[in-house]
């Protein structure tokens, strides 16, 4: 499969070659970022340190951050600030979703938390760039059955909705009988806010980093429109806050054809514009399920890097080192792209 055109509007050079999580087990087989052609790893906050730091730039990599926005598991945990756990439509506390349980994402301690620990991240390093991850209403995309509650209706978030409306509600039946279409437009209206007060905190001590966001690869009309409906995700609107959004086309996770990662990417740069593409494509085989084959993984990072996308990323580098034919298929592809 060659380049498509679009992809190589910035020049080929402008193609960003990425690798998510840290690169630790594929140095430890002995090789280096630019004998491959990875010219970004994109790692998790918790595992920047200045040795990796030094190494990656050594090897002609950037460096970009994974940065949690609204993963309540740490903050929840042991019955802590049960004001911050997202309430469902009956008033009761909306249960984990598989492995993951959101926040409420109006709980302004929380929030504060949050952009303090970015803070704290971006003035100690370097780095090129921050991704913000779990930036939705709480619920599962990443399953073949998500898990979609209806959330959240607690003091906090009932308030705000009063407040940022001028709507006089009641409760959660209230809002859903007779004012769903705000509310909706309202909770994507949160998400898009945390997401500036993100940018304005990189204004102010890290200007020239960008911000990337992983996003839900769903289309609007999939799952009943659950992408904005229970997400809270309107990716016009974040379009204009993000430099790049990197939709996790994991099509083994989620019981989808590798094709889809291509068609997947082709919809989002044709909906939204202004705005980077760089998908994360599925490296990682599933131990209890879908094993991703070296052919697979090779299909999965050219069709991540079609319709307009001007970068692509691996889930994981990790999942990679430790498959000699996962190996060769990076490299092939990565140094013929950057050749
Ligand atoms: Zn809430």
């Amino acid at each position: 499969m060659s380049l498509p055109a679009a992809a190589l509007a910035d020049g080929k050079g402008a193609l960003t070659l990425g690798a998510y999580s840290s690169p630790k087990p594929f140095w430890e087989r002995g090789a280096r970022l630019d004998e491959f052609g990875i010219n970004a790893v994109l790692v998790g906050s918790g595992a920047i340190d200045d040795a990796l730091l030094r190494r990656a730039r050594a090897e002609g990599a950037r460096v970009f951050a994974e940065f949690a926005a609204f993963n309540g598991s740490g903050w929840l945990k042991d019955g802590r600030h049960s004001d911050a756990w997202p309430v469902d439509e009956t008033g009761k506390p909306s249960p984990k979703q598989t492995w993951f349980l959101g926040v409420c994402p109006t709980n302004e301690e929380f929030l504060r938390w949050r952009l303090a620990e970015l803070e704290k991240l971006v003035s100690r390093y370097s780095l090129d760039g921050v991704w913000l991850d779990y930036m939705h209403w709480h619920a599962q995309f990443e399953d073949p059955q998500p898990g979609l509650p209806e959330t959240c209706f607690n003091a906090s978030c009932l308030e705000r909705f009063r407040r940022d409306t001028g709507l006089h509600v009641s409760g959660a039946a209230d809002i859903l009988g007779r004012h769903e279409r705000a509310w909706r437009e309202w909770r994507c209206s949160i998400v898009v806010d945390f997401a500036r007060r993100v940018r304005a905190v990189l204004a102010r001590h890290a200007p020239k980093m960008l911000l990337g966001n992983f996003q839900c690869a769903w289309r609007d009309d999939e799952h009943d429109g659950a992408r904005r409906r229970i997400l809270g995700l309107d990716l016009p609107a974040l379009a204009k806050v993000f430099d790049v959004l990197s939709p996790m086309v994991y099509h083994g996770r989620s019981g989808r054809p590798v094709e889809w990662v291509r068609q997947n990417v082709e919809w989002l740069a044709a909906t939204v514009g202004g705005v980077k593409v760089w998908p994360i494509v599925q490296a990682w085989s599933d131990p209890h399920g879908h094993k991703v084959s070296a052919g697979e993984f090779e299909h999965a990072l050219r069709g991540g890097l079609s319709g307009g996308a001007s970068g692509v990323m691996m889930f994981t580098i990790g999942a990679v080192a430790e498959d000699p034919e996962k190996m060769d298929v990076l490299k092939r592809v990565y140094r013929g792209l950057a050749a």
